[in-house]
Formats: structure tokens, C-alpha cells, sequence
């Protein structure tokens, strides 16, 4: 690997995923597109979204309450539409995922499913610092069933003086909470390190101790590849406008194992969607589960954001999973090796650079970076030069070059930007 503008630009050239950043909008700034490395916050608009979100109010426009049935694409099955595609990303069954509500709001209902606790067995085990709002729905799933979370949550932290929690230290804390253990609830890829789990491991351990297992996949769907059939996961839940381009608050999704859907007495939260499809509009009193994941569906589908994800769900189809993975790790190691090549020519004795990322495999296209003595000012200036990432307190730059519309020369450009700023600093 080269610090040089012709090395980038021939992994560019020789890039197979070349062909789709053009089909992106990237923000300007001063007129110039910017540097974008925030995809794993919010992914950048196909440009293709607005064609398929103004089909869908032309057909409102033109059916009127008829486009439930009648529009190109019927309202009324408008999310079995996304199915074969999302069940793909995720590498779950088509009969195990549904696009419906939000991520935080999945959560709760996939909960309400799966953490039925009892006074024998009630505890959750999570990381220590997860996203606040999944935090707040664990808290309130316990306290929702009468128990304390400061006795029934069991939060991992990394070990002092390491930044990403050890596998060996989540098998170690459930084998000794087994007896207790409802359970074990992590987000797949930590939002913050950006450390990828070993979600098949984990996910053995926790059945093994009795409990079950779901993730938040906020971070990983789109990103890395994912097998969640296979790896026996009870559930998931993810947000779809993160690596999955479809647009702030989009519609997110939800994964159930195949193995629970046959049992159709896991009780639920339920709403008219869930109810059987045959039968829905007799409106009769009681409901019939549908035996798939749509039974967890409360209401109509949201089309407007299902057409936005749509966009974005087709352009992952055709870019393949297996080929964004491949170009997303060498895309990331050319962002590792410029990091340290910048910081190897500004560092002193109290300013560097620190990946807290772990190495492959164990990372996607994440990389969280400390600016040891530099910290946020650095962030700012970064900013006001056209570089768009993100900042997590306490002390953390994320950076994504996400390899569906990122090229090795943002990654190159970045690190000239780096270097004029740290250099300028000295
Ligand atoms: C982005 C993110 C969320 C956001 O939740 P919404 O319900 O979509 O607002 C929640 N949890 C994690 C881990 C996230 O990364």
C-alpha cells in the first residue's frame, strides 16, 4: 500500500463496485462534494430513491384507496416486496425477516416475545455502555415485568485498559449467571469500537445456558455478511437508514428463527397486520398468528419509506453482499494504513492517533480513532475541510468508507487533510 494519489486511484480503477457511487448523492460543501465517511449513521440517497417514492404517489394520486390492491406494487403486500432481498443480507429464511416500525420499537415487541421472565429466571446480559436506547428498552423490559435492572441487567465491560469486550469474558459471564439468564442481548457490531461480535459463538453459549439469544444489528446489516438462520439466532432487529441507504428514520427490520414461528402460541403484542392474510378483512374478534415474521406486524405498511428502502435494497442486490464485504475490508485497511502513515509523520510526545478498532476479522468498515491531545478540536477542523464524519463522546472519530459509494481516494484525500491539519498544528 502507497500514502500516493496514483496508488488510490488505481484500486479504483481496478475496483469492481466502481459503478455505483455515481448512483449516489453526496452533500456539497463550498460547492465540492464532501468527504463522506458517515454511512454507518446515516447512508447517502440513491438517486434513484425519489423515482421510486414518486411511483408510489402517483399511484395514490391515481387509485386513491384502490392502490391498496391495484397500485404497480399493492399497498396492502407492499413488504413482502422486500422480503427475498432483505432475508439475503441478513442470511435469514424469506419467512423469517419483515421490514415493519423502527429499530427501537422492533426491539421492544421482539422482547415482549423473548424476555418473558420469571423469578428464577430474569436476567439480561448486554454490553456496558450499549446505545442508549437500547439500554432504556432493556431497563424498561425489566421494569415493565416488576423486577430491578440494577439486579437483572448484567452489563460487560472491556477489560481495564482495552477497548473491546473479549468473547472469552461474554461466554465466562453467562456461564456464571446461567442459573438466572433469560437473555443475552448485544448489539452485533459494538456502534462505538465498531468491534464485530462473535455472534455464532455467543449465540451457542446463551442456549447452551437455557436463555435465549437476540442482536441489534443497527451497525451490522448492509455492512458485514450475516448469518442469522445458521447461527441459530432467536431474533434481530436493525434500522434500514444506516448501511442500508434508505433514508432518515426509514423502516427498519426484524428477524424470528424459523423454529419459533411454528409455535403460535409465543405471546406477542399484536395489531391486524400479523393477523392471517386470508381472513384479515372479516375483521373477525380473534386473531390468527400469520406463521411467518409478519405476525409480529401491528399495522399497514409504511410505503413511502418501504419505496425508499426498496431503492436501496435493489442496488444491493445487484452489488452482492460477498463482493461489498471483500471491497469494504480492503477499503478499510488502505483507511488503517493511512492513519498510521499520518500518524507516523505528525505524532509527539502527547499527540497520536489510536485505532481502538480490533483487526480483522474482527471489524467491518469501521474504524474508531482517538486523536490522543488533539480530540475534538481536530473533529471540528475536519469538518469545516469537507470531511464528514462522526463524533462519539467521550474522545472518539468514527470513520466509515463504506465500499458501495466510497473510493480509495476519499480514504487517500482524508489522510492529506489529516496530515495538513496535524502538521499545521505542530
Ligand atoms: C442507530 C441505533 C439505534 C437507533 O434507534 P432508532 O430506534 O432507529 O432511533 C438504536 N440502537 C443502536 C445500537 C443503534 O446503532
Amino acid at each position: 500500500m502507497h500514502n500516493s494519489l496514483e496508488y488510490a486511484q488505481k484500486q479504483d480503477a481496478a475496483d469492481e463496485l466502481k459503478r455505483f457511487r455515481e448512483q449516489f448523492y453526496f452533500p456539497r460543501i463550498n460547492g465540492k462534494p464532501v468527504l463522506y465517511f458517515t454511512g454507518n449513521s446515516l447512508g447517502l440517497q440513491p438517486k434513484k430513491t425519489q423515482d421510486y417514492i414518486l411511483n408510489e404517489l402517483e399511484d395514490w394520486a391515481t387509485y386513491g384507496v384502490e392502490g391498496h390492491f391495484h397500485a404497480r406494487n399493492p399497498w396492502f403486500s407492499y413488504h413482502e416486496i422486500l422480503t427475498d432481498k432483505t432475508a439475503k443480507i441478513v442470511g435469514a429464511l424469506p419467512q423469517e425477516v419483515v421490514m415493519m416500525n423502527q429499530l427501537t420499537v422492533n426491539l421492544h415487541l421482539l422482547m415482549i416475545s423473548f424476555y418473558r421472565p420469571t423469578s428464577q429466571r430474569h436476567k439480561i446480559i448486554c454490553e456496558a455502555k450499549a446505545f442508549p436506547s437500547d439500554l432504556y428498552a432493556l431497563q424498561s423490559q425489566i421494569k415493565l415485568h416488576g423486577f430491578n435492572y440494577k439486579e437483572s441487567l448484567i452489563e460487560i465491560a472491556p477489560r481495564p485498559g482495552e477497548k473491546s469486550i473479549r468473547t472469552e469474558d461474554i461466554l465466562e459471564t453467562i456461564n456464571q449467571h446461567k442459573n438466572e439468564l433469560a437473555l443475552v442481548l448485544f448489539g452485533g457490531i459494538n456502534y462505538y469500537s465498531g468491534a464485530v461480535l462473535d455472534m455464532k459463538t455467543i449465540t451457542k453459549a446463551a442456549h447452551d445456558a437455557g436463555a435465549y439469544c437476540g442482536f441489534d444489528l443497527a451497525h451490522a446489516a448492509g455492512n458485514i455478511a450475516l448469518h442469522l438462520h445458521d447461527w441459530q439466532v432467536d431474533f434481530a432487529c436493525w434500522c434500514s437508514y444506516k448501511y442500508l441507504n434508505a433514508g432518515p428514520g426509514s423502516v427498519a427490520g426484524a428477524f424470528v428463527h424459523q423454529k419459533h414461528l411454528h409455535n403460535l402460541e409465543l405471546p406477542l403484542l399484536a395489531g391486524w397486520w400479523g393477523h392471517d392474510k386470508e381472513t384479515r378483512f372479516k375483521m373477525q374478534p380473534e386473531f390468527m398468528p400469520i406463521p411467518t415474521a409478519e405476525r409480529w406486524q401491528l399495522s399497514n405498511a409504511p410505503v413511502l419509506s418501504m419505496a425508499a428502502y426498496k431503492a436501496s435494497l435493489d442496488i444491493f442486490d445487484e452489488a452482492g453482499i460477498d463482493a461489498l464485504t471483500k471491497k469494504s475490508q480492503q477499503l478499510t485497511s488502505y483507511l488503517e494504513f493511512i492513519v498510521k502513515e499520518i500518524d507516523s509523520l505528525t505524532q509527539t510526545a502527547n499527540q497520536h492517533f489510536e485505532i481502538i478498532t480490533p483487526p480483522a476479522p474482527a471489524r467491518s468498515c469501521q474504524l474508531s480513532v482517538i486523536a490522543h491531545g488533539r480530540g475534538k478540536d481536530l473533529f471540528n477542523k475536519l469538518t469545516s475541510h469537507g470531511v464528514i464524519a462522526d463524533w462519539r463522546e467521550p474522545d472518539v472519530i468514527r470513520l466509515a468508507p463504506v465500499p458501495l459509494y466510497n473510493s480509495f481516494e476519499d480514504v487517500f484525500q482524508f489522510g492529506q487533510i489529516l496530515l495538513h491539519l496535524c502538521a499545521k498544528e505542530q
